[in-house]
């Protein structure tokens, strides 16, 4: 059904796992619009991410403003480009690509500042393995749709939705329910009546 109205979305090009990394810390709690902007301004005031690693930390506040909680933004970003520089000084983390999904996981979760979320974009967008991050357009819907209780957190979903979408499904699903999110079941009045997914709808938690 979403497919029928968002299509096949194309596979992203990749970009590093750095660059995803960082720009979806920048993407936490904010919107794409102002997270492109930090991220844009970021890359402008430092052309490597070794050199953000060493800017003194108002230098990063200020440069990744536009995000929005730049001050512990900040502070999670240099962490952890401290933490991979001491692995790997270049930067590439190519060693992600040999290590199974769970121990990717589990590796990137352990930094302070990335929660699953994080995690498993980076996962799927940058190295493309098949998982199932739940933001907050997923969560959302995932609730008014009834897939999941109204009090579950987002992490919870995560790991109660993955195991139930096909492996095959999980890139498009998590992209098109996205772009449902964004255009029509919106978290303020929701377009109901243009909903494709209507039908299966419980709109529980759903207010319009
Ligand atoms: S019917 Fe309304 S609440 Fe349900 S998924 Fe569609 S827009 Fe969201």
């Amino acid at each position: 059904m979403l497919q029928r109205v968002y299509g096949v979305p194309p596979r992203p090009v990749r970009q590093g796992v750095v660059n995803s990394l960082v720009r979806t810390i920048l993407s936490q709690n904010t919107t794409a619009a102002n997270a492109d902007r930090a991220y844009r301004h970021l890359k402008d005031s430092f052309p490597h991410w070794q050199q953000v690693a060493r800017a003194p930390e108002r230098a990063v506040v200020e440069a990744i403003r536009p995000a929005g909680l730049a001050s512990q933004r900040a502070k999670v970003i240099q962490c952890v480009l401290t933490r991979l520089e001491a692995e790997d000084a270049s930067l590439q983390c190519e060693y992600l690509q040999c290590k199974p999904t769970a121990a990717v996981l589990e590796y990137l979760e352990a930094f302070p500042g990335v929660g699953p979320k994080t995690a498993a974009c980076v996962v799927l967008f940058e190295l493309g393995r098949a998982v199932f991050p739940v933001d907050t357009h997923l969560l959302r819907i995932s609730k008014r749709l009834g897939w999941v209780a109204p009090e579950v957190s987002a992490p919870q979903a995560q790991r109660f939705l993955e195991p139930l979408v096909p492996e095959s499904l999980r890139y498009e699903l998590h992209v098109n329910l996205i772009a449902h999110g964004r255009t029509t079941c919106r978290a303020q009045r929701p377009k109901c009546t243009e909903c494709v997914l209507a039908r299966l709808c419980r709109r529980q938690g759903c207010t319009a």
